[in-house]
């Protein structure tokens, strides 16, 4: 991508341990010694909370549980982040930027304001208006505080234990989470969490198709802002199927060792299914064929 010269964002608020604005900083995160050891664990809560959009749900599971799991240990507040998670963080930055231009002006061509969400950058654990999260629940929007809450190292996790490197895979992460957002403003999210509530045969088919309509988003996101800005290079839109398929429920499960896909208990939607929901949105004329798509 070419980001170098494109605005910052004034919506972002770094919580990083260290950094200024405080407050969330204060880390509870993996535990040193062992390192891989509860990845196990970590991995089961990634797959259910990838790209989540509220974890109250399943962090008010976990808090009925008791005791914090083993892989977990309180951690002194970390130092200032290191220079290259500085460069991350004004990449993040950036790629808000432009979904604020994109999103501003597709809410302006149907008449509508755009309010833009806030971005926090945590290290750890952070609190939000959801309840309390850990990094090792990935991204997530908060609809409540209308935030979206990024540890910079999931970018780590993804290259490196996903396969999903790349700066476009990057920006698909933060591009879906305001896809959620713009949810948010339009209505979607609230009526689909009481649909989910309702009826919890279907929670999960509506979470999937809530998903996909995020990545939709992104898809479109890319292409606005590609014509706007022209910010993409050779190879960004594989980077992002490539991301978009990573996240896939299928796959998150096949390699969460149990070696099983149980399409039934699927949040996200299926590799094939997100890839080709980015694909769409990539195509659309008008994000309205995001929402209305099946
Ligand atoms: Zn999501």
């Amino acid at each position: 991508m070419r980001m170098d010269n494109e605005r910052e964002s004034a919506n972002l608020e770094d919580r990083r341990g260290g950094g200024y604005g405080g407050g969330g900083g204060r880390g509870i995160s993996i535990g040193g010694a062992g390192g891989i050891g509860g990845l196990g664990l970590v991995a089961v809560v990634i797959i259910s909370l990838l790209f989540g959009v509220d974890p109250s749900t399943i962090l008010g599971g976990l808090e009925g549980g008791g005791a914090p799991s083993p892989g977990y240990q309180q951690q002194q507040a970390r130092g200032p982040a290191p220079p290259q998670e500085d460069a991350s963080a004004r990449f993040v930055s950036r790629v808000l930027a432009s979904t604020e231009d994109v999103w501003t002006a597709e809410f302006q061509r149907q008449g509508r304001q755009y309010a833009a969400p806030r971005l926090v950058l945590f290290s750890g654990a952070v609190q939000s208006g959801c309840g309390a999260a850990q990094s090792a629940m990935g991204p997530f929007y908060c609809p409540n505080d209308r935030r979206v809450y990024l540890d910079l190292s999931f970018f780590r996790e993804m290259s490196q234990r996903l396969g999903a490197p790349g700066d476009f895979a990057q920006a698909y992460v933060v591009a879906h989470e305001v896809g959620h957002h713009v949810q948010n403003l339009l209505g979607i999210l609230g009526r689909n969490q009481q649909a989910q509530q309702a009826n919890q045969r279907d929670a999960n088919a509506i979470s999937v198709r809530t998903e996909l309509m995020a990545d939709c988003f992104a898809g479109y996101w890319a292409r606005r802002a590609d014509e706007m800005r022209q910010i993409l290079e050779q190879g960004d839109i594989e980077e992002g199927m490539g991301a978009a398929a990573a996240v896939g429920d299928d796959r998150l499960q096949s390699r969460s060792g149990r070696g099983q896909v149980v399409p039934e208990t699927f949040t996200h939607g299926s590799s094939a299914q997100r890839v080709q929901s980015f694909k769409t949105g990539m195509a659309a004329q008008d994000p309205g064929a995001c929402i209305n798509r099946r």
